[in-house]
């Protein structure tokens, strides 16, 4: 698909500037400036505010975001990497990635952050605190997209975060804590920005080739970081008050429900199974049917199996047959062997764990039903990162504040706040996705949905930055 012609890299912070000021401009002029610069009394109190300067909130008020401004830097970003069909293709470590990167280091500066790049080569945008004894507070998510991808997995929380640093600025609110703003690199094509903070990147993966055709080694240097050197992007646990990500659901929870915002409970765990359905291979015109079997159609019972007892447990637990390949595979021969996989999500681990058990059970009845044998091996497994309780109440209440509907939702889908539960409580606020639809060009969230979130994100770091 055509695109916009990118900017030289080494050129693309200038270029990327005048282009986001022109847009920013644009927009703005369009709207009245009261609704530009609204705020709204909460709870939260003077104490987060400093002493306000002339054009200031006043006491007792916290600021909102710009959902304008916030919109427009959500737009402007769709040049690196944007097609006309709505979708966003900006691997990590492509040219996009990197043009996209130096343009929001750009926005970051307007936004009164200190930029660096860390040695995974993780775009960070720093902002000191009163108090020097204080522990950052961390917000971001990522830019990178899949193939084909949509304009707003990771991007909308990128967004908003530059967005609350840009209202804490021109609000002029001190914070006590530093604020960190982070931009992830390489989520979709395992986390390896996130991971590599908590030193969980293993050796295997630096010669593992990205969907943008670049190693990750090569593509960590690409970005300013330094391979060779990964471990010393380790953080230490409790080096952080706290991570802070907003992200679009991927989901139609929150649209199904009506609800504007999701206080995410945690990143369900994920365990998988290669299955291996023993029968018994043979001529499939001469030999009659009592006398088969079939190790495809004992498949067929199990995955029928997997879905009762997945749906017809209490919970929200997901289980998954999705892969299957019959042997030898022949239209005239009735299969001996199948392989599966089975994949089981929740948010407990042990929960996993009973479901599989009770699939198991329901195996064994195949097997002597059919006269086959059905094995299971695990052979990944990713364990569950439940956020921290307090920061979920914490996030419900700044969203109730707002006078936003929330729900509590598990995350089915990994994010980096994953990884930087490691380092410290962790809070995940997501959006409605229009249609649950993600990954896709068809992804959308709207505007306003989009401002609601930052707005929490805005109002949950003033409330841990005054929580001490
Ligand atoms: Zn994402």
């Amino acid at each position: 698909m055509p695109r916009d012609p990118l900017p030289p890299a080494e050129h693309g912070e200038s270029f990327a500037r005048r282009d986001f000021l022109k847009a920013s401009a644009a927009l703005a002029a369009t709207f009245p400036a009261s609704l530009r610069a609204a705020t709204l009394p909460t709870s939260l109190g003077a104490a987060t505010l400093a002493a306000p300067p002339q054009a200031a909130t006043p006491l007792g008020q916290a600021p909102l975001v710009d959902g304008y401004r916030l919109n427009a830097i959500l737009d402007v970003f769709r040049r690196y990497g944007g097609g006309d069909d709505g979708g966003t293709t900006r691997l990590a470590y492509s040219d996009e990635d990197i043009a996209a990167r130096a343009y929001a280091a750009s926005v970051m500066e307007n936004a009164g952050l200190q930029v660096s790049v860390d040695i995974a080569g993780n775009l960070i945008g720093r902002r000191d605190g009163a108090d020097p004894a204080a522990l950052p507070i961390v917000i971001g998510s990522h830019m990178d997209t899949v193939p084909e991808g949509g304009s707003y997995d990771g991007m909308v929380g990128c967004a908003a975060a530059f967005e609350v640093a840009l209202t804490l600025h021109h609000h002029e609110v001190e914070l006590g804590h530093p604020l960190e703003v982070v931009v992830f690199q390489n989520e979709e094509g395992g986390k390896t920005g996130s991971r590599a903070l908590v030193g969980r990147v293993e050796p295997f993966e630096f010669d593992v080739v990205t969907a943008s055709g670049f190693m990750i080694r090569d593509g960590i240097n690409r970005l300013g970081g330094d391979a060779a050197r990964l471990d010393e992007a380790q953080r230490e646990p409790g080096s952080m008050a706290g991570f802070l990500e907003l992200h679009i659901e991927q989901g139609a929870v929150l649209e199904a429900a009506g609800t504007q915002i999701g206080i995410v409970e945690g990143i369900v765990g994920i365990r998988r199974w290669y299955i291996t359905v023993l029968g018994a291979q043979n001529h499939a015109g001469t030999t009659p049917m009592p006398q088969r079997r079939d190790a495809l159609v004992a498949t067929a019972d199990l995955i029928r199996a997997v879905s009762e007892v997945a749906t017809t447990t209490e919970g929200r637990q997901v289980a998954t047959v999705g892969r299957i390949e019959a042997v030898p595979g022949a239209p005239n021969v009735v299969p001996g062997e199948v392989r599966a996989t089975l994949e089981i999500r929740d948010l407990e681990m042990d929960k996993i764990g009973q479901i599989l058990s009770e699939i198991v059970a329901r195996a064994r009845e195949i097997e002597s039903a059919r006269e086959v044998t059905i094995e299971f091996e695990q052979f990944y497994e990713s364990l569950a990162a439940p956020t921290a309780p307090a920061f979920r109440d914490m996030l419900e209440r700044a969203a109730t504040d707002l006078g936003y509907s929330t729900l509590r939702m598990p995350s089915g889908a990994g994010h980096d706040a994953q990884s930087m539960a490691e380092l410290g409580p962790v809070g995940m606020i997501f959006v409605p996705s229009r249609d649950g639809i993600s990954h896709s060009p068809r992804e959308y969230t709207a505007p306003e949905d989009i401002t609601r979130g930052a707005n929490v994100l805005l109002h949950a770091v003033l409330a841990l930055n005054a929580a001490g």
